[in-house]
């Protein structure tokens, strides 16, 4: 793997770490956001009545009655997120991180960190997180963690009615829906985010490595931002995954390591010495 050793040294020297991962790494973790093998197998109902194969087109899908769009949702998230077991790649990366203080930002918004047993409190998920739910009246009412409701509904058979399962705001009595920017009303974490800025910039002149696992085009908002944010601070460094060193901020150049590899490889290398 190109640049192993310089990776290796970044990520020892450094104090705090911050992961970035994007959808590649939901793959590693069993959610192919734009193209599951195993999709029409595991869905057959979902592709005969959409026409879609995969998760992506399948929460693209513009569905009117909330009964329906309960029991699309129910059905992925109990597959990707409630049957979840951890990779070996998330075992590794906790042990990678070590006692050191960490924060993960990610655009994977299947719960994956949370279920592999990082800190919920080191965990801002940028583009929300499945298993919750908001208000759908345009106001933010809060979240709500949905996982009994997931799973009581992806356990009803297709015919059943779940109608009286749909969960409704507590505040003004609306069906709920699932927290991901499907519209235009979505409502980040913001104490997550608050979180996340502080932890930045209480270590703004501490050595600090940010490690980007499967960042890619689904999440542009979580590469050139990040390498713009190590280049403005001279104790922090950059190791990325899935690009090439060439590929890389001129700035950051002598403080990064382009991998031009995988999450799941990367990992292993670092922690297997
Ligand atoms: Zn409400």
């Amino acid at each position: 793997m190109e640049n192993l050793n310089k990776a290796r040294e970044l990520v020892q020297n450094a104090a705090f770490v911050v992961v970035v991962a994007g959808n590649g790494l939901a793959k590693i973790e069993g959610l192919d956001l734009l193209g599951q093998e195993d999709f029409e197998q595991s869905f057959p109902e979902v592709v005969q009545k959409y026409d879609v194969h995969s998760v992506g087109f399948a929460l693209d899908q513009h569905i009117c009655s909330w009964s329906e769009k309960w029991q699309l949702w129910s059905n992925l998230i109990q597959k990707y997120s409630v049957d979840y077991h951890p990779s070996q790649t998330l075992k590794q990366l906790l042990q990678l991180i070590g006692h050191r203080p960490y924060f993960v930002a990610t655009s994977t918004f299947g719960h994956f960190f949370e279920n592999a047993g990082f800190n919920t409190n080191r965990i801002f998920n940028a583009f929300g997180d499945w298993t919750k739910a908001q208000c759908s009246s345009g106001i933010n009412h809060g979240l709500r963690n949905c996982q009994n409701v997931i799973q009581k509904i992806a356990a009803k058979k297709p015919d059943e009615d779940i109608e009286k399962l749909v969960p409704k705001c507590e505040v003004c009595g609306q069906p709920l829906e699932i927290h991901m920017p499907l519209n235009d009303h979505f409502y980040p974490e913001t104490e997550a985010n608050t979180r996340f800025r502080w932890f930045l910039t209480g270590n703004e002149d501490k050595a600090t490595v940010f490690l980007e696992l499967g960042v890619d085009e689904t999440s542009p908002q979580l590469r050139e931002p990040i390498e713009r944010l190590v280049a403005e601070f001279p104790q922090w460094s950059y190791v990325a995954a899935d690009f090439k060193q060439e590929n890389l901020l001129p700035e950051i150049q002598e403080r990064s390591a382009g991998m031009n590899a995988d999450a799941a490889s990367l990992i292993n290398s670092l922690v297997m010495e």
